[in-house]
């Protein structure tokens, strides 16, 4: 998690450019949808208010009209129609009469001459408005739309209640441009995404160029790691070869000879140790290794790779012990390759030990099988556990600076056995010693 993060940190810091281009990128379209969120809300409530102010309007207009002149009813009906025609929102305007008791109102002027004259009784809207002085308005919906319904008392000069106002303001048409402004915002908005989808689209492709050349650096360094290691590996074991075939010109004794000779030959082998294992570097970068996975009883391979290194650790003095299964066991891998890393892993624990012994032993866990090359060497600390298999990789110490090495060992084992559906663990302590485990799946599985 904590590397995650500092390696986020890291590449924020690298890549400050792009970073500010996600970071806008992402900002632009949630600012959009915020903004036009805003607007549409604030619309609404503009448009409630000035609904509200309409209806005031109209009602002190009728109440002034009527306070002068209630027994003029042409001359309030006329007033009306004028409204009604002038604003086109109010659907309905109707002034109603009580009638005796205080329960029934009459409709006397009315926006819809049909229902003039007409008895409304009981009704909890009316009787509302009558009692209450700041009157009743509510918002109801009916097959056109939203609208307001808003209904007042009106009251003579000297304030005495008089009759009531019934109004009701539609808002299909402030709906409907809400709507449509809903509707082009949304459209924006999705052309904003798109846009920024694009952009994203370009920064990835930034991105890749940035990968790319990250990953064009790293190659430049191991390449050019890998000329430096290969100039001296290649360059000693030559002038050694050459040195001594000068030496062999003159030289007389038989021991000498065979001793220069002998030189040759472990240069030689060295020479070819490095050609190896380049060659089996670049094969498996260029995915050119051939991989037959079999079903096969690893005791005999382990027995003869056990057998070929006998001769280097007795060399060093170095016992070599094998702790074999109790039962046969079967493993699905590559045979040559699996006897590849476990040569490789000896000859390694041999290199690196400088007495005691080596022990090879095998063990079954759950449906893998664990085989572990163990030595009593020089060990390693942690830090250079965690370094030890990437590539030219080799560990400087006054021991290990007199070893032959090109540090490709262990990077092609992991690879090997990665390509086994395997994976290797390691455990040492440094002057102690090192643990190698393989684990590589079982044929039943
Ligand atoms: P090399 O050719 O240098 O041996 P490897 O990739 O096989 O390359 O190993 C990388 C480095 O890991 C070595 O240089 C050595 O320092 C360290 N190493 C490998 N195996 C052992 C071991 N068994 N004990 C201690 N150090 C080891």
């Amino acid at each position: 998690m904590n590397n995650i993060f500092s390696n986020a940190i890291s590449f924020i810091k690298e890549n400050l450019s792009i970073t500010y281009s996600l970071f806008l990128v992402i900002l632009i379209p949630v600012a959009f949808f915020i903004n036009s969120y805003l607007i549409n809300s604030n619309y609404e409530k503009n448009i409630d208010k000035i609904m509200q102010k309409k209806a005031v309007l109209v009602e002190n207009t009728i109440n002034t009209l009527i306070q002068n002149q209630f027994s003029d009813m042409p001359a309030i009906q006329s007033s009306i129609d004028r409204i009604m025609n002038d604003n086109k929102e109010i659907i309905s305007l109707s002034i109603l009469k009580p009638q005796e008791g205080g329960e029934e109102f009459e409709i006397i002027a009315s926006g819809n001459k049909n229902i003039i004259g007409q008895k409304q009784e009981g009704q909890t809207q009316n009787l509302l408005a009558w009692n209450n002085p700041e009157g009743i308005a509510f918002l109801d919906r009916g097959n056109d739309g939203r609208f307001w319904e808003v209904t007042k008392s009106l009251s003579d000069i000297s304030g005495k209640k008089i009759g009531l106002i019934d109004m009701s303001f539609s808002l299909k048409e402030s709906d409907a441009l809400i709507n449509k402004t809903i509707n082009d915002s949304n459209l924006i908005l999705i052309l904003t995404i798109l846009f920024v989808i694009l952009l994203i689209a370009n920064q990835a492709r930034l991105l890749g160029y940035v990968l790319t050349v990250t990953k064009l650096k790293e190659v430049d360094k191991m390449k050019d790691m890998f000329i430096s290691m290969a100039s001296h590996e290649l360059r000693s074991p030559l002038t050694a070869i050459k040195g001594y075939l000068d030496l062999l010109k003159t030289e007389k004794d038989a021991a000498m000879v065979g001793h220069y000779i002998e030189n040759i030959s472990l240069s030689a082998q060295r020479l070819n140790n490095l050609v190896e294992d380049v060659l089996e570097v670049s094969r498996i970068e260029g995915n050119r290794l051939p991989i037959e996975m079999t079903i096969f009883d690893p005791g005999p391979i382990i027995s003869q790779s056990l057998e070929e290194m006998r001769y280097s650790a007795m060399q060093k003095g170095l016992a070599l012990n094998y702790v074999s299964p109790q039962t046969v066991l079967q493993i699905k891998a590559d045979q040559d390759r699996f006897k590849q890393v476990l040569v490789n892993l000896i000859s390694n624990a041999i290199k690196y030990t400088e007495k005691g012994a080596i022990s090879v032993s095998v063990v079954v866990k759950k449906d893998k099988f664990l085989i572990t090359v163990a030595d009593t060497g020089i060990g390693m600390s942690t830090e250079d556990q965690a370094n030890l298999f990437q590539k030219f990789y080799r560990i400087k110490n006054d021991y290990t600076k007199n070893v032959i090495g090109t540090g490709l060992g262990l990077w092609i084992t992991l690879e090997l056995i990665k390509r086994m559906q395997g994976k290797i663990t390691v455990e040492s302590i440094e002057g102690v010693g090192s643990h190698f485990t393989v684990h590589l799946p079982l044929a039943s599985k």
